[in-house]
C-alpha cells in the first residue's frame, strides 16, 4: 500500500468513528463536529494499524453496571438501551471493513468492578450485568466486539473483588490527595463534576431520607475516588493494549488522545445507556432516564419476559 493510499484510509476509517462524536468539553470544544483537528489526532494512531495490515484495535472503557437509581434505569441487567449501544458499536467495524479489509475490533473494558464500591453497585450485580453483556455481544451480527474486565486480568486471578481494587490502585492510581489538588485547580473539571452529579442523581434513589446537603458531601467525595479508578483503570489498559485507539463515552477536549463518542442518541451529553433506559419515539430510539419516560405517558414494553424499554403511546414498539 502506498503512503497516500495508507494515509487515506486511516482518515476515512476515523472519519467513520467521528460521525459518532459527541459535543467536546467547555472551551477546549471542537469548532465544528466532525472535527478536522480531532480527525488528524485520530488518524495517526490508526494508521499505525493500516501500516501492518492489522485489525484497526479501539478500547473503550465503558458498561460499568446499571444505575442504582430506579428513577433513572429498569433493573440491575443491561437492556434495550445497552442492545443499542452495542448494535451501533458492532455496526462501525463492519463499515470500518467496507473500507479496510482487516477491519476493526472494539474492546469493551467494562469498568464496573473498578469502582463498584464508591458507586454504590453490588459486587454481584457486577457479575450478572458482565455476564449478560457478553451474551448479546455473543449475539451480534458482525462478530467486531469483545470484553475485557478487571477479573480477567491474569495477575489478579483468584483475588477477591475488593483486593482486586486495592492492587489496582496500589500499581496505577495518582494519589487522591494529588488528585483533589490538581481538580481544585481546575483540571479534569468536567468530567469531576459529571460524576459528581451522577453520584448526587444515583444516591437520590426514591427511598433516600436524608438531607440534600449530605447527599452532594458524600457524592463529592465519592467522585474523586470514582475519577481515580477510571484513570487507574485506563493506566492499565494502556499498559495492556499499548497503541490502540481510545474512545471514550465522555466529552473529550478537542485534539484529545481520547475521542469522545455517543452511543445512543440523547439530549444529554453525558447520559449513557447504564444511567437511563432507550424509549421508542417512532422510528427511532432515544435515550433518558426511566422518570421521565414515565412522565411523558410512555408505556413499559418487556421483551421475554423481562422489561426492556419504553414506547409512546400510540408508537409500535421497535
Ligand atoms: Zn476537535
Amino acid at each position: 500500500m502506498t503512503d497516500t493510499l495508507r494515509r487515506r484510509t486511516a482518515r476515512a476509517i476515523t472519519a467513520l468513528v467521528l460521525d459518532g462524536q459527541r459535543r467536546s468539553t467547555g472551551t477546549e470544544g471542537c469548532a465544528r463536529l466532525p472535527c478536522p483537528t480531532c480527525l488528524d489526532v485520530q488518524a495517526a494512531r490508526v494508521e499505525t494499524f493500516v501500516a501492518a495490515g492489522r485489525p484497526v484495535r479501539f478500547v473503550l472503557p465503558a458498561f460499568p453496571g446499571k444505575s442504582p437509581n430506579s428513577a433513572k434505569v429498569l433493573g440491575v441487567l443491561p437492556d434495550t438501551a445497552e442492545r443499542l449501544a452495542l448494535e451501533y458499536l458492532d455496526g462501525l467495524t463492519a463499515r470500518v471493513r467496507e473500507v479496510y479489509a482487516p477491519g476493526a475490533r472494539i474492546l469493551i473494558c467494562s469498568d464496573g468492578r473498578v469502582f463498584s464500591d464508591a458507586v454504590g453497585i453490588p459486587d454481584p450485580h457486577i457479575t450478572a450485568y458482565q455476564r449478560e453483556l457478553h451474551s448479546m455481544i455473543e449475539a451480534l451480527p458482525h462478530r467486531g466486539l469483545g470484553l475485557f474486565h478487571l477479573d480477567d486480568v491474569p495477575e489478579l486471578a483468584g483475588t477477591d473483588h475488593r483486593r482486586m481494587r486495592e492492587l489496582l490502585t496500589e500499581r496505577y492510581a495518582e494519589p487522591l490527595d494529588h488528585l483533589r489538588k490538581r481538580i481544585r485547580a481546575g483540571e479534569e473539571v468536567a468530567l469531576y463534576r459529571a460524576v459528581t452529579r451522577f453520584l448526587f442523581e444515583d444516591g437520590n434513589t426514591p427511598e433516600y431520607t436524608g438531607s440534600r446537603a449530605a447527599l452532594q458531601r458524600d457524592a463529592r467525595a465519592r467522585a474523586y475516588v470514582v475519577v481515580q479508578r477510571s484513570k487507574a483503570w485506563g493506566e492499565l489498559l494502556s499498559e495492556r493494549f499499548p497503541g490502540s485507539v481510545r474512545l471514550s463515552i465522555h466529552p473529550q477536549p478537542c485534539g484529545a488522545e481520547k475521542l469522545g463518542v455517543h452511543l445512543v442518541s440523547t439530549a444529554d451529553d453525558w447520559l449513557t445507556p447504564w444511567h437511563g433506559v432507550a424509549l421508542a419515539e417512532g422510528e427511532r430510539f432515544v435515550l433518558v432516564k426511566r422518570a421521565h419516560a414515565e412522565a411523558c405517558g410512555a408505556s413499559l414494553v418487556c421483551v421475554d419476559g423481562r422489561p426492556s424499554h419504553y414506547a409512546l403511546p400510540g408508537v409500535a414498539a421497535a
